[in-house]
């Protein structure tokens, strides 16, 4: 109901003008728009899950959306620098990736260069070196990909369970299940591998294509370096995809991250971005103290200079959001409608 009353507020703003008075207004030219993008699809990814992925197609409205609009698309750095000064440009938008998915490298970056628009991608570390599908993301999907199928959960994690997996619901809970197993296991990658090829045997989903497409997989280190020597601005998001709330522990996974980065040509990943959008005010201090000049959240609005530098906001962009809806943040106008506040639709640590 919230939601069509919005699109109908939308559509009247723009048809009467008062979109584009909001969007050429010093208001708007005081705020920047920070979007986020988690992965493009490869394959059906975004039908799996419509608020994670968006289908390739969808992600070059949005870059069309941007140009025929005149955004101006900054570089994050710069956009951060020229709003703390109250230089930015008329219609200010930055593009930001989580996770850094090889998807990001095959099908997301093609569409951003030919558009000649800068992003930064935050790049979590651990599954760049260590090639395999990411576990928290490839358990959810081949249980969705397993389509009408009664899973029983002994031979893939010991424990007895059975779920109708038509049910989204069910689906839901097997996930829950097999993560919560491996996490209170405190499992190697190899051992969640293993529950992997044994969860696609038990569902009768093709691993191999899923291995060969490199499905749900993060960029290479060979990838990476590519897009930082092509000037991809590649930042931290933690090694392991997890903020720990001990200091020294949220301090390695900073520092192995930046390790991971200059050895792929990034030696001066200064902006950070919170995993699953999770954050403390512990946290703030101790971003500080490791030389992070900015981070950013997943709660929807507009960055200007009264947020904290390490409370900065961003739209998370997914398949349910409108043409109208997405004009109306690239105008301004959304950010004066009632709205849910989200976290990011992403899982656990790794
Ligand atoms: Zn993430």
């Amino acid at each position: 109901m919230l939601k069509t009353l919005k699109r109908i507020f939308l559509r009247i703003a723009i048809a009467t003008g008062v979109s584009s008075l909001v969007a050429n207004s010093g208001w708007r030219r005081d705020r920047v728009l920070i979007l986020a993008y988690h992965g493009i699809s490869q394959a059906d990814e975004h039908l799996w899950n419509p608020e994670l992925y968006l289908s390739p197609g969808r992600f070059r409205e949005r870059m069309e959306s941007l140009k025929r609009f005149g955004a101006h698309v900054l570089p994050l750095a710069e956009a951060l620098r020229r709003l703390a000064q109250g230089t930015l440009p008329a219609k200010a938008v930055v593009i930001t990736f989580d996770d850094g998915n090889v998807d990001f490298y095959r099908c997301a970056y093609p569409i951003l260069r030919e558009y000649g628009f800068p992003a930064t991608v935050y790049q979590t570390t651990f599954y760049s070196a260590d090639q395999r599908p990411v576990f928290d993301v490839v358990c959810p999907y081949i249980l969705w990909k397993a389509g009408k199928h009664n899973l029983e959960l002994a031979p893939v994690i010991g424990r007895n369970g059975r779920f109708d997996l038509a049910n989204e619901e069910s689906r839901r809970d097997a996930s829950r299940e097999i993560l919560h197993y491996a996490f209170e296991n405190r499992l190697s990658a190899e051992q969640k591998d293993e529950i992997v090829t044994r969860l696609a045997v038990a569902t009768g989903v093709d691993h191999e294509e899923i291995r060969k497409r490199r499905l749900l997989h993060l960029m290479n280190q060979q990838e990476l370096r590519e897009l930082v020597a092509a000037g991809v601005d590649v930042e931290l998001h933690t090694h392991r995809h997890r903020t720990p709330d001990d200091e020294a522990l949220f301090m390695r996974e900073l520092a192995d991250n930046r390790e991971a980065l200059h050895g792929i040509g990034q030696d001066s990943a200064t902006q950070f971005c919170y995993p699953c959008g999770v954050h403390r005010p512990s946290y703030l201090p101790w971003l500080r103290d490791a030389g992070v000049q900015s981070a950013t959240t997943c709660q929807p609005g507009m960055a200007s200079r009264r947020h904290d530098t390490f409370l900065l906001p961003r739209l998370v962009d997914t398949m349910a959001l409108s043409p109208e809806e997405f004009e109306g943040w690239l105008s301004g106008v959304s950010a004066f409608l009632p709205r849910r506040k989200t976290q990011s639709p992403e899982t656990l640590g790794y």
